[in-house]
């Protein structure tokens, strides 16, 4: 058998650093992605693929073989060679991206330069990955839509070296030449401050992400940093829940150790968080998926969403807006008499459900069967709040006085550094280095 250095899909190079790693005398093989060489004793070599096996080889018939197998060969030195960083959150994110096993690394597991154990799932297997990738593999991460695809051949750079596109997924269909385009990660930054009627957006895991954009062709770490840019921390939690070690600080917790004005939060009532929770951190409201609870052992009621990566505690927004429902759940509660029609009651309840699904927007004026409709809303204001109120409280509901601060809470919200940005306790470094 003899070496085919004229196979133009296959640099020499990648064919010299595996035979270079597999062959080392101080090298028991190489195990990576179906592709498995073990030294022999004698001094020759074996070769396993998923479709064929080879024993007795010399280095020559190894470095031979290897030229009839060039995905595997390609795939080994894009992953090692080129990502490398095993063990860390954007090297499994990129793998993730195109359907590769995580490669559960460990301290055990990296000894001797063996990679992972034979016995782990490889994920969708390299030729099958290969031949998607010709034409791109699609994920979605919240309202991303990222492709990792195969760059076309570049001399000096082999085949195997995959490149990374990001758009929002409601962009999917549209012609990259409608999209403005960008290529570098901190051009990011715009893309996400603001939602498309132009105000800041507080959170920036709300979906609200604006369309029209799109990065193509960026390399894994650029691929990485405009995601990181995009959902902060997200990444870094999502691996550490991947191996089973996402540490989660629930509400109470959470809420026990604010200061200052948001002091009070712990004071919130057991039943009011499942509020706060099916209020703003539900799939329509927040594309992370809540893995927070009430506390350890007492799981809220309110589903945590389908989000691909996780919430690990209260974020800012969520602690902000909690301590002003604090302050107004130590009211008491009063009886109230109200004089409505069963249409203007029913009126009332379509309000309130317009503002909370933000579809107010949506509702056209000429549209007067619609109970948030503006010109129905103003007409109930006309004929029922005169005096600025729906109704009057209940002659003798003795007990129930209208005391908003006799918690002696302050209710002002302006000194706020509750922002609504991912907090600082999250994890929005991924350890990489
Ligand atoms: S607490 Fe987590 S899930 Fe809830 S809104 Fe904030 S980031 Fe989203």
């Amino acid at each position: 058998m003899s070496a085919q250095r004229d196979d133009e899909s296959l640099p020499p190079a990648a064919v010299d650093n595996l035979l270079e790693a597999a062959t080392a005398h101080d090298s028991s093989g190489l195990l990576f992605d179906g592709l498995a060489i073990h030294q022999d004793d004698g001094g020759t070599y074996s070769l396993e693929t998923p479709d064929s096996s080879h024993e007795d080889l010399s280095r020559t018939d190894l470095e031979a073989a290897l030229y009839e197998v060039p995905a595997l060969v390609t795939n080994w030195h894009f992953w090692e060679l080129v990502v490398a960083g095993q063990g860390t959150p954007r090297r499994a994110f990129l793998r993730w991206c195109e359907g590769a096993s995580l490669e559960p690394e460990s301290d055990d597991e990296s000894d001797a330069g063996t990679g992972p154990d034979p016995d782990d799932d490889h994920g969708t297997p390299v030729a099958e990955r290969y031949r998607a990738l010709e034409t791109g593999v699609t994920r979605h991460w919240g309202e991303l839509e990222l492709t990792a695809r195969l760059a076309p051949d570049v001399e000096g750079h082999g085949q195997g070296r995959r490149v990374y596109d990001v758009r929002h997924v409601e962009d999917a269909d549209v012609p990259a030449h409608e999209l403005e385009g960008h290529d570098h990660p901190h051009e990011a930054r715009e893309i996400v401050t603001t939602d498309e009627k132009d105000r800041y957006r507080p959170l920036k895991t709300a979906p609200t992400l604006v369309t029209g954009w799109h990065f193509e062709g960026l390399s894994g770490d650029d691929f990485v940093e405009t995601v990181r840019t995009i959902y902060p921390a997200t990444i870094a939690n999502w691996y550490r829940e991947q191996r089973g070690e996402l540490d989660v600080d629930h509400w109470l917790e959470t809420a026990e150790r604010q200061t200052g004005i948001y002091d009070i939060v712990d004071e919130l009532p057991r039943e009011a968080v499942e509020w706060v929770a099916e209020a703003c951190c539900v799939d329509s409201q927040c594309v992370k998926r809540r893995e927070w609870q009430y506390e350890d052992g007492d799981e809220l009621a309110v589903d945590g969403g389908d989000g691909v990566f996780p919430c690990r505690e209260p974020c800012s927004l969520v602690t902000a807006a909690a301590r002003r429902w604090t302050v107004l759940e130590s009211e008491d509660e009063k009886t109230w008499h109200l004089e409505l029609t069963t249409s203007e009651m029913n009126q009332l309840v379509e309000i309130v459900d317009a503002v909370a699904e933000g579809r107010t927007d949506e509702i056209r004026e000429a549209d007067v069967y619609d109970g948030a409709n503006r010109y129905r809303a103003r007409y109930l204001r006309a004929k029922r709040m005169g005096d600025g109120s729906l109704g009057h409280e209940v002659e003798g509901d003795a007990g129930h006085d209208d005391h908003d601060s006799e918690s002696g809470h302050d209710d002002h919200d302006s000194e706020s550094d509750h922002d609504g940005h991912d907090s600082e306790r999250d994890h929005d470094s991924d350890d990489d280095h």
